[in-house]
């Protein structure tokens, strides 16, 4: 405890030197239980997709307990709250376009009535969303209060953000909105998320999705009286099928899976009715959108043979509808962004790793805006499943490489 992790020399750092890193790390030491307390408190409060809204009520309660000013919920449901007191401006200029963003998500995969109490097992928290993202919501509230009670004041402003929507249904609804074009909020030099657990992990690139659910109808009938029908299943079977053997690049890395299937109406009837869902996902944007053309000219390829072969009364019809859309992005790793979130990677001991994901960063990324996503100390598992865990171990760490990353950020 009494040596900063990573055993790193602070003080060959200017910036760190300057704001005292070495006697920091007691004080984020000392906050731990604090810190557990709050990812305790905040994962007992259901936050089920569209159902933010007493989670980001107590969030906001927080950050006024810690003396933070400016403190709204906007349209969206995000909670934002600034540093320092005195709102956004700093030595008399506007100064967002300087503001870095820590933010977390409030939303769980959750549905309403899903039992989220935090039971403990042996060194184990069990609970959904205690992870995800539970643990990112406490790294925002230590970071709030640390920053707060920095001997050595940034000068750069921070907003602290609970954001709703990041989960699936949610399509990044929150992001969405705190960067919409007439924000009041954008531009800002930069946008961190804290996203679940560990210490070594820098997500730089944002994987874009894009989810459709296509269903296709006919007449239906009885299986024999009616038979020569068109069968929607059998239709949707084939398409599956081609989707399922398109060649996919490798790099930039694209994927396509059909997640869910169903339809029909009884044992001894032609459906009427059958639908799939497809997650498309690339690394890339122009990639992603070829390989939503191609899927979309399989589907009316496969529709028009089906009317083709059939008369007029009998054709098959296609529904395409979006069940979401995330954009892909990229902050390049030359960034000052990333260049700081490695380095304090460094000074907790570990090696930084660069990797590809879907977080709350793909958005801001998308528009330009370096963003990065980082987990938040600690070990945990079973992520979206109601078996989720937690394990505190080197959770102070990870508070520590957040603080520490924006540390860096400041001007040299
Ligand atoms: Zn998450």
């Amino acid at each position: 405890m009494e040596e900063p992790p990573g055993g790193t020399d602070f003080g060959k750092h200017p910036l760190l030197a300057r704001h005292r890193a070495q006697d920091l790390w007691p004080v984020v030491v000392a906050m731990d239980k604090w810190v557990l307390a709050r990812q305790l408190e905040l994962t007992a409060i259901p936050a089920p997709p569209f159902g933010e809204g007493p989670r980001g009520e107590r969030v906001a309660e927080l950050f006024m307990e810690l003396g933070l000013e400016d403190i709204r919920t906007d349209e969206a449901g995000n909670v934002i709250a600034h540093w320092p007191p005195g709102g956004t401006k700093l030595g008399g200029k506007q100064s967002n376009a300087e503001a870095i963003v820590v933010s977390a998500h409030l939303d769980t995969v959750f549905p309403a009535g899903t039992d989220v109490a935090p039971k403990f097992e042996g060194n184990r928290i069990c609970a959904p969303g205690i992870t995800d993202d539970g643990r990112g919501l406490a790294a925002v509230m230590a970071l709030a209060r640390l920053i707060s009670e920095l001997p050595v004041p940034l000068t750069r402003p921070v907003l602290f953000v609970a954001t709703v929507g990041e989960e699936g249904q949610g399509d990044l609804r929150g992001v969405r909105h705190l960067f919409r074009a007439e924000s009041p909020l954008a531009p800002v030099f930069g946008f961190i998320s804290l996203d679940g657990v560990g210490l070594d992990r820098i997500i730089h690139r944002g994987v874009g999705s894009t989810r459709l659910r296509i269903t296709v109808r006919g007449r239906g009938g009885h299986s024999w009286t009616d038979y020569g029908r068109p069968n929607p299943i059998h239709r949707v079977g084939r398409i599956v099928s081609r989707l399922g053997s398109l060649p996919l690049p490798a790099d930039p890395k694209t994927s396509l899976t059909v997640a869910r299937w169903a339809g029909g109406t009884s044992i001894n009837s032609i459906p009427q009715e059958a639908w799939f869902e497809v997650d498309l996902r690339s690394v890339d944007a122009a990639e992603l959108e070829t390989l939503e053309r191609t899927v979309r000219e399989v589907c009316r390829e496969e529709l028009e043979e089906a009317s083709n072969s059939q008369s007029q009364t009998n054709t098959l019809s296609l529904e395409i509808e979006e069940l979401g859309r995330r954009p892909a992005g990229v902050t390049d790793p030359s960034h000052m962004l990333v260049q700081a979130a490695m380095e304090a990677t460094r000074h907790v001991g570990e090696k930084p790793q660069l990797i590809a994901s879907s977080t709350d960063a793909n958005l801001p990324m998308s528009l330009g805006i370096p963003a990065i996503t980082l987990g938040a100390g600690g070990r945990g598992g079973g992520v979206h499943t109601v078996e989720e865990w937690f394990e505190n171990t080197r959770g102070p760490e990870g508070i520590f490489r957040a603080l520490l990353t924006v540390l860096l950020l400041e001007e040299a």
